[in-house]
């Protein structure tokens, strides 16, 4: 079993092995909480969910942290619009990007950590970079200076020559060189700020994802990923700060990047407007078919979005679970009596096929594609009334592949509340109305003991069960 991924690093397909048999070590670049996730977001951090369930799959134990950007001056600007605190907007649209994620049914990550939590490491990430002379302050900010490493360029292949020659960047007053970025910046009056020895200010964007990686997961990561606009010059920059603070270890192994969700050809994304939230989608759809939609891309490629492909991918989830049905039924039923035991033979080289697909930098396209023969196969063994120890087989490998893909979670979320734990989250309310934070907090805890979370939004508070993996 050999895994092979392509690296952005590189531009070319490697074989998959982790810096450590212990643990792959992923880190995936988390999103700026000012508005509702949209089907952009959910392509790219479904994608990671397949990619990442198919290494638990075969083996791997893998540790993945999501960071939460909640210093960012897009929140404080829609704050501002708002008239609403940055950090509580920032606060709402992270629970609702926890639910979305959950409603899409993404398995949790290890750890979530928010900018607004990592502010010493990142003060302390600068000032080294500082001392090292790859830093410098200028009337409160401080920049990294790309001239001091030679590794401009390295994931995008960009040639900082090139680009100086060819700049169309301005230089801001007080970079010494156009592709200097904001390592921390000044805060305006009014704007949220934490003290450092430059003053009052706020860390820049791409500070933020080296100093949380190395705190959750050390100096050295197997895999990074996000979208491929974070390629330049998010992971270029990110490269070059952690390569000149830990002096030039190589920062991370495996840089994957997925493609975007396209709607009539152009990039969804909030600044456009052409956006579909993840809420809007599941108002008409099941999540597993969007899961389906997302699967039946390579995720390197574009993914176009439309109803019309979304109904198609209904019809697709709904042919397997008959299948599942028919088989349940069939296998309940004692009329079975045909050995047909080509049919074993026909799964196990399917199955096969499909661990070649995904061993193959992950394509769940063909995977997908392969999981339906065995899905035309089963319907065929049903009528032709096989064994039921055969149709169990197909019941079995039905479930299992489907599950790499993250299918059949409907159960788990269509679980009952308990009686005691509806209670207790009621006897929580009528406490944080009294303002009573300790017995709230203490009720919180019960309720968590229970197997239960409750998440708080202005307008209501949502129960959720806790995945026990
Ligand atoms: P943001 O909240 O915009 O910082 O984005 C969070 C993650 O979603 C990043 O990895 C982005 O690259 C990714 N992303 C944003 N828009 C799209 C899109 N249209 N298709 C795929 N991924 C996207
Ligand atoms: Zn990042």
């Amino acid at each position: 079993m050999n895994i092979m991924v392509y690296n952005t690093l590189g531009r070319k397909v490697e074989e998959f092995k982790p810096i450590s048999e212990e643990e792959v070590k992923i880190y995936v670049c988390g999103p700026t909480v000012y508005d509702y996730p949209h089907l952009g977001h959910g392509r790219t951090y479904l994608a990671f969910d397949i990619i990442i369930r198919y290494l638990k799959y075969i083996g791997f134990n893998v540790k993945t942290i999501i960071n939460i950007t909640n210093i960012d001056d897009k929140i404080i600007k829609r704050a501002k619009k708002n008239n609403e605190d940055p950090q509580e907007l920032a606060d709402r649209f992270e629970q609702i990007y926890y639910e979305d994620m959950d409603a899409l049914g993404i398995e949790k990550a290890d750890f979530y950590p928010r900018v607004s939590d990592t502010i010493p490491e990142i003060i302390e990430f600068i000032s080294t970079l500082i001392k090292k002379g790859n830093a410098y302050e200028s009337n409160g900010d401080v920049y990294f200076d790309v001239s001091t490493v030679e590794e401009f360029g390295q994931l995008s292949g960009q040639k900082l020559e090139e680009m100086r020659s060819g700049a169309r960047v301005a230089i801001r007053e007080g970079k010494r060189n156009p592709y200097d970025f904001a390592l921390w910046k000044n805060s305006e009056e009014g704007d949220p700020y934490w003290d450092s020895p430059w003053g009052r200010g706020r860390p820049g964007w791409h500070i933020e994802c080296s100093a949380m990686s190395m705190k959750y997961l050390g100096s050295q990561l197997d895999v990074h990923s996000g979208a491929r606009d974070l390629i330049f010059p998010h992971h270029e920059n990110e490269i070059m700060q952690s390569e000149a603070y830990t002096g030039k270890k190589p920062f991370v192994k495996y840089w994957i990047h997925t493609g975007f969700l396209t709607i009539d050809g152009e990039k969804m994304s909030k600044s456009l407007g052409n956006f579909i939230t993840i809420r809007q989608l599941l108002e008409k759809f099941d999540p597993e078919a969007f899961r389906l939609f997302v699967a039946s891309t390579h995720y390197r490629n574009p993914i176009d979005y439309s109803e019309e492909s979304m109904n198609q991918a209904e019809q697709n989830l709904e042919r397997i679970y008959n299948v599942k049905r028919l088989l349940e039924n069939a296998i309940a039923s004692n009329q079975l009596n045909g050995a047909k035991s080509e049919f074993l033979e026909e799964i196990s080289k399917i199955k096969q096929e499909f661990f070649n697909s995904m061993d193959y930098d992950f394509n769940t396209a063909q995977a997908l594609a392969q999981y339906f023969e065995l899905i035309k196969s089963a319907n065929q063994a049903i009528t032709q009334n096989a064994d039921k120890q055969i149709l169990q087989t197909f019941l079995d490998t039905i479930n299992e592949l489907g599950r790499i893909f993250g299918l059949f979670q409907n159960e788990r979320r269509e679980k009952e509340i308990p009686e005691e734990v509806k209670k207790l989250v009621a006897a929580r309310e009528e406490a944080r109305k009294q303002k009573d934070w300790k017995k709230s907090d203490e009720l919180r805890d019960k309720i968590k003991e229970l197997g239960y979370l409750v998440r708080d939004y202005p307008d209501r508070t949502d129960i959720l069960p806790i995945e026990k993996e």
